[in-house]
């Protein structure tokens, strides 16, 4: 996992060293100016803040010469639970076949 990680106090990527801590942070300690921080490696809503999150794989698709599409490979999401449930209902609701029941 590529996340980028900076050290809060001089931006360097360099010199961190990652712990787990118990309830599940990271410390992080940079060896450059000696600081130590905590990371919430959950993803989090931009909007609310909130850790209710739900992943969703997005097909990265880009259209190549003419109308073809080629799949350029899968794009981890999260849509929060709160804010987006619109969004994650529609997915839902577009992956369960809707004639199992009472359209005959
Ligand atoms: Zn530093
Ligand atoms: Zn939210």
């Amino acid at each position: 996992m590529a996340t980028e990680i900076v050290c809060s106090e001089c931006g360097t990527d360099d010199h961190l060293r990652g712990t787990p801590t118990a309830d599940g942070l990271i410390e992080l300690f940079c060896s450059a100016c000696g600081v130590t921080f905590t990371r919430d490696p959950r993803p989090s809503c931009a909007k609310c803040g909130g850790f209710d999150m739900e992943a969703m794989p997005q097909v990265v698709v880009e259209k190549s010469r003419g109308s073809q599409m080629s799949i350029q490979g899968v794009h981890r999401e999260f849509a929060c639970r709160v804010c987006d449930a619109d969004q994650i209902g529609i997915k839902r609701d577009g992956h369960l076949p809707e004639r199992l029941r009472g359209s005959q």
